[in-house]
């Protein structure tokens, strides 16, 4: 029997107190059951009743069926509780005996039928009942058997959420991206008569308390439509197959109730890539996976059934679920930035009573990194702060001292920067930045951030391409090489030290010098051939470096070639990169500086930075000539 796989805290205390009243009335009833009193009577044989009788020693008795049970003519015994039980044996003289003796006598309905009905068959029964009860309380916490194949109760919709777009604030390009498909939802006919292809299902991407959910009950509560919400975990059941005929259920309901939403949060509970469980227990993950991959094909977009699904977990969802026709619509979620944190504080401040001295710009600008979570729980802290010391308004000192506290939470969950890294990364994002502008091949920047993003990244460089690009010369690609180590090389021209925060930088920068080397051909020590894999690919196919057994293609020593040219070209971008940022020092420190104060600035901005910027001949071009030239 598999072991349940998941706990669910709330439900669980609720859950386990009734456990124990039932433990405890098993027990009551096991009592009742083997220390009944088995009759307090002695049981004769029929012989000796009789010889009691002849003896004169019974004074009174009565008759059912089946027993006879007769009282001592002695008054202390009877005093005493003494009696005899006799089973009954066909006996006519008895009546007569009774009579001679002058015994009292008196015909008796058979025992205590109801008591006997309970402690023979409905106790053992109960017990038996209460036993297996516990048994599949212990194989399954939450609902009863009942709720098997039916899903929660949770799955009736909610007519309206009356949650508005004006409720999420700080997310614009989310809102914006959003809002087609609310006009969609509020009057599906006319797409369907422009024969739009509307998208069959919307995924939230963003880190945790950036708003997802509240995005999918805001765009619900903007087109007045049902909203069916569900967690990922609540699919992923004990038994399986439960959660497959849940999946099945709710799109049954949902699509009689069309137009309407069904959201699915934590979508990575179900959505995990199919085949990494290393457990048998995930069969029942991946069953309900495919059925609502299944589903999602199956329904008819035009009657206005929308899917949406939120993640913060995107990198580990099977990419089955990004297909065309499933979640073709991806939008992401991000952390706000100063303007944006201002907005949310806004919405969380209504019908709070701020003191004169509060101003929330400036606590915006104080709490770079928190998300709308983070900013809604800061109000209330400060809130209830104000509150237990008797205050009338809730001032400066509260809410400084809730962000001290917010702040302190987040660093120790390793979600927020402190002083030290933000230096760090506004000078890396900087490194990019500056690169990307001056070098005269590469993409201009559109934008550059440090405010975290969610996946793993603390800050990013936005490039724009100018126009769409077929081919890409070698120059062109040796720039890029080099404004991908920017990053790098700026924390170690300003800090003399590197930190972790360039891995995917490195990794990029491999991938494309390594595929500069075994397909571009654009290695002199290689030469114009592609050592490429037979599949088409230059490593292999899962796991990035690794060949699964296929043909290889080249020998040992080829390779020892590639892994030589590839870490020259890295290692020389790195030197151009540092070459090229320590001849520019001065405006990479102020663009580090002004990116610190405003955390985003537009590429525009940045043009005005780096007007004094320039390029050195020697560090100029990508060519061969001038690579050497740098080596010296
Ligand atoms: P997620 O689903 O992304 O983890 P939620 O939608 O559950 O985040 O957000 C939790 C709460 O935080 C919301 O109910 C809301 O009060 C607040 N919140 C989060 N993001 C925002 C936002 N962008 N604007 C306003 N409030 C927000
Ligand atoms: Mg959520
Ligand atoms: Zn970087």
């Amino acid at each position: 029997m598999p072991t349940p796989t998941k706990t669910r805290p709330p439900a669980e205390t609720g859950s386990s107190r009734r456990t124990w009243v039932l433990y405890g009335l098993l027990g009551v009833f096991a009592v009742l059951y083997f220390a009944r009193p088995t009759t307090a009577a002695a049981t004769i044989p029929y012989s000796e009743l009789k010889q009691k009788l002849e003896a004169g020693q019974v004074g009174e008795v009565e008759l059912s069926k089946e027993h006879i049970r007769a009282l001592p003519s002695d008054e202390p015994a009877r005093k005493r509780g003494e009696k005899w039980l006799v089973n009954r044996v066909e006996d006519p003289e008895l009546v007569k005996l009774l009579d001679a003796k002058h015994v009292k006598y008196r015909g008796m309905q058979e025992g205590d039928w109801f008591g006997s009905l309970f402690m023979v068959w409905l106790l053992p029964m109960l017990l038996l009942g209460g036993f297996w009860m516990l048994v599949l309380r212990r194989m399954k916490p939450g609902p009863g058997m009942m709720a098997i194949g039916r899903s929660k109760a949770k799955l009736v919709a909610e007519e309206g959420t009356g949650v508005t777009f004006k409720d999420v604030a700080g997310v614009d390009e989310a809102v914006d991206e959003l809002r087609e498909i609310v006009d969609f939802l509020s009057n599906p006919a006319k797409f369907h008569a422009l024969g739009a292809r509307i998208p069959k299902g919307v995924i939230l991407v963003g880190p945790p308390g950036t708003g997802k959910t509240l995005l999918a009950r805001a765009v619900a509560g903007e087109a007045k439509v049902p909203f069916f919400s569900l967690t990922g975990s609540d699919f992923v059941e004990m038994f399986v197959g439960v959660g497959a005929a849940r999946v099945r259920d709710l799109f049954m309901q949902a699509q009689a109730k069309a137009p309407c939403i069904v959201f699915i949060d934590e979508l990575d509970a179900v959505g995990k890539a199919r085949g990494s469980g290393n457990m048998a227990g995930h069969d029942e993950r991946e069953q309900t996976l495919n059925q609502l991959l299944a589903e999602m094909d199956g329904f008819d977009a035009k009657k206005g059934l929308m899917i949406m699904a939120a993640t913060n977990r995107p990198e580990i969802l099977d990419s089955a679920l990004m297909r065309p026709g499933r979640f073709d619509r991806q939008v992401l979620v991000d952390r706000p930035d100063v303007k944006g944190r201002q907005a949310i504080l806004q919405v969380h401040a209504h019908g709070v009573k701020f003191g004169a001295d509060v101003s929330l710009p400036r606590v915006a600008s104080l709490t770079p990194g928190m998300s709308g979570a983070d900013l809604a729980n800061l109000i209330n802290e400060a809130a209830l702060l104000a509150a237990r010391r008797g205050r009338e308004e809730v001032g400066q000192a509260e809410i400084n001292e809730a962000i001290e506290r917010t702040l302190a939470g987040l660093e120790k969950k390793g979600r927020c920067m402190n002083l030290r890294e933000k230096e760090i990364v506004a000078h890396h994002e900087s490194g990019h930045a500056l690169l990307a502008e001056i070098l005269p091949t590469t993409d201009r920047v559109h934008k550059v951030s440090m405010i975290p993003r969610g996946f793993g990244a603390l800050g990013y460089t936005m490039q724009v391409p100018l126009e769409d690009r077929y081919l890409m010369t070698r120059p062109e690609l040796l720039d890029k090489l080099t404004v991908l180590m920017g990053g790098r090389a700026a924390e170690k021209v300003i800090f003399n030290e590197v930190s972790t925060g360039a891995t995917d930088d490195l990794q990029r920068a491999t991938d494309l010098a390594r595929r500069m080397v075994t397909q571009f051909g654009m290695s002199a020590a290689l030469g114009p051939q592609s050592v490429a894999h037979l599949d088409g690919s230059s490593e292999g196919r899962f796991l990035p470096g690794i060949s699964l057994g296929g043909e290889k293609g080249y020998s040992e020593r080829t390779q020892q070639i590639i892994d030589g040219e590839v870490g020259e070209l890295l290692r020389r971008s790195h030197e151009r990169a540092i070459g090229l940022l320590e001849h520019n020092r001065t405006q990479l420190l102020e663009l580090a500086a002004r990116l610190r104060e405003k955390e985003v600035l537009e590429g525009s901005e940045l043009a005005a930075i780096l007007e004094g910027a320039h390029l050195p001949p020697e560090l100029e071009g990508g060519d061969e000539l001038q690579w050497s030239i740098m080596r010296h």
